[in-house]
């Protein structure tokens, strides 16, 4: 009997002793899932300058080194934002405004020239985690669109407001009016006169290579676009994307491209990337870039890189040009474009930071 009872004994404490050791191993393959998560960056931001043909035998060092600096400037307010534990959306949108602020990009300040020589602008937000999204299209007197937009998503019961109507909005929400002359800038004046010289050398006004190039912008020999965007990932796991642009050098009619259509320039969800496109805006919306990209993860399962991929080939084969940035919900980055160039920036959880303007 009591060999039995110790033998008993001896069979409990083996099996107690299994159980401990196979909870150890639970716990480790907890800690590998969560070191996975680990590899999974707490936040990220990526941003756009615009797209289009930017070739370094057209750029002066030392404008290279301004259009640097001024995408790191911007980056790092958004990075600090996120840092601090801020939201997606206010990275965003602070982000853009110093982007707006600046004469080197056609968004707030540097906006281009309508065929009117005056200036109208786009520009759009979206909330990845509530799908609310905001824009505003056709404003002369608002200094910052973006901020105008998330004012919309935030503060109205619409996504988009557009012309005089945005503009009384503006300034019921007491955001910053100017006058229309304060969008009014020499270089992309010149730009104008250039596309309109064009444009009056020209026979055949309809087909289709005559169209594109009364659009550019004609920037010195560098036809960039030049809108702004950004993208970003917060520590709570939720995304925000936002676009801001003059729109294209001599639009006419109230043309509005794609920058403040949300799933065309810009697009968020959760559930899968926020991405902020720039581009020949009618292609754009005709692609539906920004949300296509995310139904292509959601849907197909696709990783954003690839999903990037096939979007902006759908573009080229309808004939148009752009890029996009983007961001999914693992803080994966994307900067995508089938032009030259594209001003580009990003920065990561650990701090570091990358600036791209050519293709490589
Ligand atoms: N996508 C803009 C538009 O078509 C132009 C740009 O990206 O610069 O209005």
């Amino acid at each position: 009997m009591k060999k039995l009872l110790v033998c008993l004994l001896v069979f409990s404490l083996y099996l107690s002793c299994k159980n401990e050791s196979s909870s150890d191993i639970k716990n480790e393959s907890e800690t590998t899932t969560s070191t996975s998560k680990v590899e999974t960056a707490e936040f990220a931001i990526i941003i756009h300058g615009g797209a289009g043909t930017i070739l370094k035998k057209n750029m002066t060092p030392e404008k290279e080194a301004a259009y640097k600096a001024k995408l790191e400037e911007a980056i790092r307010v958004g990075y600090n934002i996120l840092k601090d534990g801020g939201s997606s959306l206010d990275a965003v949108e602070k982000t853009i405004n110093v982007l707006e602020d600046s004469p080197f990009f056609n968004a707030g300040k540097g906006a281009v020239f309508t065929n009117a020589e005056t200036n109208e602008l786009d520009a759009s937000i979206m909330d990845g985690k509530t799908l609310n999204a905001g824009a505003s299209a056709g404003t002369t007197t608002v200094r910052n669109p973006i901020n105008l937009a998330r004012a919309v998503m935030e503060r109205s019961k619409h996504v988009m407001l557009s012309g005089k109507g945005a503009e009384i909005f503006a300034k019921e929400q007491g955001l910053t009016l100017v006058d229309p002359s304060y969008f009014h800038t020499e270089n992309r004046l010149e730009s104008l006169k250039r596309v309109k010289e064009r444009e009056a050398q020209k026979t055949n006004k309809i087909d289709t290579e005559s169209a594109y190039l009364d659009f550019y912008d004609a920037d010195i020999k560098d036809s960039k676009f030049g809108t702004v965007g950004c993208a970003a990932l917060d520590k709570n796991g939720n995304l925000a994307a936002g676009t801001s642009t003059g729109g294209m050098t001599n639009k006419r009619y109230g043309r509005i491209g794609d920058a403040p259509i949300i799933g065309s320039g810009t697009y968020a969800n959760n559930a899968t990337c926020a991405v902020s496109s720039t581009g020949w805006g009618e292609y754009f919306i005709r692609a539906q870039v920004a949300h296509d990209i995310s139904a292509l993860m959601e849907y197909k399962g696709l990783s954003l890189k690839d999903a990037a991929k096939i979007v902006l080939d759908k573009v080229k084969t309808l004939g148009g040009d752009g890029g996009i940035v983007a961001v999914d919900k693992n803080g994966n980055m994307v900067a995508d474009f089938n032009t030259a160039g594209m001003y580009r920036a990003t920065m990561n959880d650990k701090g570091e930071l990358t600036i791209g303007i050519y293709e490589n």
